[in-house]
């Protein structure tokens, strides 16, 4: 995953002209983390898992990133998913730089007991490596508001009560409203902006979306709300697809329920792998990464391929679908909502204040409508593709920052 997104850095670099030596400097990660988790499990056996942080880039502030709980995370996951951090706060313009981490477990295997045990011991292992002015971390696949407050929490027993050292808390303990709800948010503006400059609008418009988790049923739920039609769905246990379109909020009270579609009565079955090549105006890939690839690439039908997941498009997917005329807004921008609200939501607890539910939406309107913006320009200045135009923008707002802080010491040009 590292080296898929290596190559999209690279072919923005090559489009700046950029050395060798300030690649380097812009790709090698600041500080790798790697610590040992052993706990027990509430029937008394030693349960041993592995902790990851990897904190990227900090030149245009702390590192911030989210934690992901999975058996696939490793270090190869945790530094592809911090860079591509860095670039994305540097797109929204929010003053943070990047870093992901999280811990190689499986949370459906695990009781409350047990998956408080270990974030808390990840927290004593990295209490001086986090920190509200060092590395904020926030909730990524299979992580939520719950286990942010046990972050907060465990934190708080070394350093005092500290709530900006985490985001996307419970709403009654420093949370942001909107947060739970703003990548998903922002995943709506991102498409709309790119139909927008097509003469489009969303109404009317059919999805078709992998992963229906906090990402997804809430992109879902919003493009619904324009008037766009939710036509085929897939998590990792079963799919459902209706071509006149699916009930959303019927299906996101059914998922909250059943921790999946599968089997929702509002729909049919179908291999949910079809998913990616259903024949509809987008396609929003919101699970995992990896999910486009060259196999599957040449049979995508959509127009709009909205990346709500990190990674989604392995490169080689990626000039398919450029090939095929499909407009790709790359996970940098698209799923940019999540860390933008985190930025509100981290200013609200530095400045002890709360911003109303109507505020942080507005406000996140205008960061994500302003990113597409920039980014679109910068597409036509170039004449490149919106993935390569935003590294592009981000390698300049990092490079910059980096040159100031005389991190770069020879003359770059970043025009
Ligand atoms: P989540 O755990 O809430 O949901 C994940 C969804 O993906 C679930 O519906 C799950 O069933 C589905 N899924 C997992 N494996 C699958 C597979 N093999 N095939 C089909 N579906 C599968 O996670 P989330 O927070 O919604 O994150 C989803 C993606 O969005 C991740 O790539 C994450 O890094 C990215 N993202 C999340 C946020 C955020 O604020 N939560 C912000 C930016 C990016």
């Amino acid at each position: 995953m590292l080296k898929d997104s290596h190559r999209y850095f690279h072919k923005a670099a090559d489009v700046l002209g950029l050395a060798d030596h300030v690649r380097t400097i812009l790709l090698t990660p600041m500080r790798t983390v790697k610590v040992d988790l052993v706990t027990e499990s509430e029937e008394g056996k030693l349960l041993h898992h592995v902790g990851y942080r990897v904190q990227h880039n900090n030149a245009r502030g702390p590192f911030k990133g989210g934690l992901r709980y999975h058996p696939h995370m490793d270090e190869d996951h945790a530094a592809a998913l911090a860079n591509l951090m860095t670039w994305k706060t540097a797109i929204v313009g929010v003053p943070f730089g990047g870093g992901k981490g999280g811990i190689n477990c499986d949370p459906q295997n695990l009781t409350p007991k047990e998956l408080s045990d270990i974030t808390r011991a990840f927290v004593g292992r990295l209490k001086s490596d986090i920190g509200p002015t060092i590395d904020i971390p926030a909730p990524d696949v299979n992580t939520n508001a719950t286990i942010m407050a046990w972050i907060m929490d465990e934190y708080s027993s070394y350093h005092g009560y500290s709530p900006a050292v985490v985001t996307g808390k419970p709403e009654h303990l420093h949370g942001s409203l909107g947060r739970d709800e703003a990548t998903g948010r922002g995943v709506m503006y991102s498409l709309r902006e790119a139909m927008k400059d097509d003469g489009k609008t969303l109404d009317g418009a059919t999805v078709a979306m992998q992963g229906f988790g906090n990402v997804g049923s809430h992109a879902a739920r919003l493009i619904a709300d324009e008037g766009g039609k939710l036509v085929a769905v897939a998590d990792h246990l079963g799919a459902v697809q209706n071509e006149e379109g699916l009930d959303v909020p019927a299906l996101v009270a059914y998922a909250a329920e059943h921790r999946t579609v599968k089997d929702f009565p509002g729909g049919d079955p179908f291999d949910g792998a079809d998913v990616i090549t259903w024949p509809a105006d987008v396609l929003i890939p919101a699970a995992l990464e990896n999910a486009i690839t060259e196999d599957n690439a040449a049979g995508v039908q959509a127009k709009y391929v909205v990346e709500g997941a990190n990674g989604p498009t392995t490169p080689d997917a990626d000039d398919i679908l450029r090939d095929l005329g499909v407009t790709v807004i790359p996970d940098i921008l698209a799923n940019a909502g999540g860390v933008t609200v985190s930025y509100f939501e981290w200013t609200q607890n530095i400045q002890h204040f709360h911003w109303s539910h109507e505020r942080v939406n507005d406000e996140l309107e205008k960061v994500m409508t302003r990113a597409y913006a920039d980014v679109r320009d910068t597409a036509r200045a170039k004449s490149v593709d919106l993935r390569t135009a935003s590294f592009v923008l981000a390698i300049q707002r990092v490079g910059k920052a980096s040159l100031s802080r005389h991190w770069v010491r020879e003359p770059i040009s970043l025009d």
